[in-house]
């Protein structure tokens, strides 16, 4: 409990001084909420003694009320204190979430954790910011009241302070065991809905192909399963803690129970005087309820402690190195050079020992067999992942020296899967350089060969494409996505078989649209028709991660080897694709 305390006031940051006011105020009205005892208790000893006035029976009657519209306005503020420190906090904290995943290297998002990530926005941190800042401060309350009630019995009598000490001991001790139990289940229900949420994401990204393969059975039982796992798991924790709860409860009813014999065998024995008996019948129900209640609560807090951990564990994630602070200046060598370079996704070595250059405005073109490496040789280049060994130089400067952002500026991708956001056309063009005027975006999208298209669109630029929007073509999409790139106007572009998913109509289009795109540029392609990069200045063949050749077009044809090979293949009507 404490530790959670001081986990949460870790995270408040600028937030904490509201925290710490909301919980002065739980304790004053904690203490405030025993005034109906205290006042009774001298009303009924100042009766007893034949000492009670009216005035004194008047001051009762203000004290009481007073002390419920002081508890009302305490709780009042205190809840506005903090469950607005929640939202806050929680605010702060998805934008540095959202800066942290930024800098993640694109191997996180590939690799099975998106069910993670919307898991601990959308379920952790929700949970958290609704429950964490009201339960806190009850639980607070709870505690001061605890406290409060024992020094009562130590007031009426020592043995009955010591026994109230003792229950309230035995309680803590069970609940601290249910706590445990619960964080134990507690992290297999986060699995659960994190498998859930993958799951969900998964069947409905991938609907068509379900459909299409007739996959509907098969995949809705996946999705089924999560569902029922995901039900079973929180069935389990709430029956595991059951018998924690029956056990607290029991100690409460026997504790009580205890409580009563022993003030009335101190009273009958006369070891207690009858106002301090009577004094102890007024607490006796009220005793250990704080307790009692503080593990009826006990649950939300352990799911917050694993909310935390999931939270914390994404937080922990390991951050692209973006200290690099060298400024890139023209200089006299190669616009991309690797050098050395070797690479594994996890321990599957995919790139060994890659070594090329590439002159400012030439093209290098990357073909050979499928899964040879190709798209991971351009993937590393904007640092989507770093390579373990080895070094990529742009213009002479090592990519991990300069900052991201730079390295971003350099370089424009095209890729063969096109991605658009859920917004106007126009927006999607633009965001390749968003201070871009309205007259530099529509001459993009002319260069990419979009405006035919575009002006059929019902609003024209200003049409939302994507979900619930207008849906586009491949080949469209991808001329939107050449559109952007011109847009950006980086010196170096990377085309990752930008034609291969579209149909022959399309394809004219956009290579003109790529001829736009690539004027004046150092260009590194990989290309599934080998017509296309037959002028390329440098072709590099790759094979299992290795450079098996590399040279222009008429010195590897002379040569005979692999890459003369695939040119005849396709001569002769193999179809190659790489
Ligand atoms: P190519 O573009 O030549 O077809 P890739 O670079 O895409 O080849 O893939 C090379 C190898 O790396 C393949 O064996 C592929 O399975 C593996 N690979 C590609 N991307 C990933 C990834 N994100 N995580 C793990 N392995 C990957
Ligand atoms: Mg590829």
């Amino acid at each position: 409990m404490i530790g959670m305390i001081r986990r949460i006031l870790g995270v408040s940051g600028k937030y904490r001084g509201r925290i710490y006011g909301a919980m002065i105020l739980s304790f004053l009205k904690g203490v405030l909420m025993k005034t109906p005892i205290i006042v009774t208790y001298f009303v009924v000893t100042a009766f007893i003694d034949g000492e009670l006035t009216k005035t004194a029976a008047l001051c009762g009657a203000i004290a009481l009320v007073g002390s419920v519209v002081l508890q009302a306005l305490f709780q009042y503020l205190a809840d506005r204190l903090q469950s607005a420190a929640g939202y806050m906090i929680f605010a702060d904290m998805r934008m540095k979430l959202g800066k942290h995943l930024r800098r993640l290297p694109m191997g996180y998002f590939t690799e099975g954790n998106i069910g993670k990530i919307s898991s601990v926005l959308s379920t952790d941190m929700v949970f958290i910011e609704e429950n964490c800042m009201s339960v806190l401060a009850d639980m607070m309350s709870y505690l001061f009241s605890q406290g409060i009630m024992i020094l009562f019995m130590f007031f009426f009598d020592w043995r009955l302070g010591m026994a109230s000490l003792a229950v309230t001991a035995c309680m803590a001790i069970l609940g601290r065991a249910m706590m445990k139990n619960d964080l134990k289940h507690s992290g297999n229900r986060q699995q659960a809905s994190e498998v859930q949420t993958q799951a969900v994401l998964d069947f409905t990204e991938g609907i068509g192909i379900i459909k299409t393969y007739n996959l509907l059975g098969e995949k809705s039982k996946e999705l089924t399963d999560s569902f029922d796992t995901n039900c079973r798991v929180n069935l389990d924790f709430e029956l595991s803690n059951r018998p924690y709860k029956l056990g607290v409860f029991l100690i409460y009813g026997i504790g009580t129970a205890a409580m009563l014999g022993l003030s009335a065998f101190l009273y009958a024995q006369g070891y207690m005087e009858l106002k301090f008996f009577i004094g102890m019948l007024l607490c006796l129900f009220d005793l250990f309820i704080p307790i009692k209640s503080f593990y009826d609560q006990e649950a939300r807090l352990t799911v917050m402690s694993a909310c935390m951990d999931r939270i914390d564990a994404l937080f922990a994630e390991p951050e692209l190195d973006d200290s690099g602070t060298l400024i890139l200046n023209d200089t006299a060598a190669p616009e991309i050079e690797y050098r050395n370079v070797s690479f594994a996704y996890d321990k599957n070595e995919v790139l060994k020992n890659i070594s090329f250059k590439a002159e400012k405005g030439t093209m290098t073109a990357l073909v050979g067999p499928s899964g040879g490496g190709k798209s991971t040789i351009a993937s590393v280049l904007p640092r989507f992942w770093d390579v373990q060994s080895g070094e990529i130089l742009l213009r002479g400067t090592d990519i991990r020296k300069i900052p991201l952002a730079v390295l971003m500026d350099n370089i424009s991708m095209v890729f063969q899967r096109v991605y658009l956001f859920q917004d106007t056309v126009y927006n999607n063009i633009a965001l390749g350089r968003p201070d871009a005027t309205r007259e530099e975006v529509i001459e993009a999208a002319k260069k990419a060969r979009c405006c035919d298209f575009i002006t059929e669109l019902p609003e024209g630029f200003d049409t939302v494409i994507g979900e619930g929007g207008a849906s586009l073509s491949g080949g469209q999409a991808q001329r939107l996505s050449i559109a952007r790139c011109i847009l950006k106007d980086s010196p170096i572009v990377i085309l990752d078989e930008a034609t291969a998913s579209v149909d022959a109509d399309n394809e004219s289009y956009i290579q003109q649209a790529i001829s736009e795109l690539c004027k004046g540029k150092t260009l590194l392609v990989i290309a599934h028709r080998l017509n296309t990069i037959a002028h390329a200045n440098n072709i590099i063949v790759i094979k299992d991660g290795q450079i098996a050749e590399s040279g222009d077009h008429n010195s590897l044809m002379d040569k005979g080897g692999i890459y003369r090979s695939m040119v005849t293949k396709r001569a002769v009507g193999a179809g190659w694709r790489n």
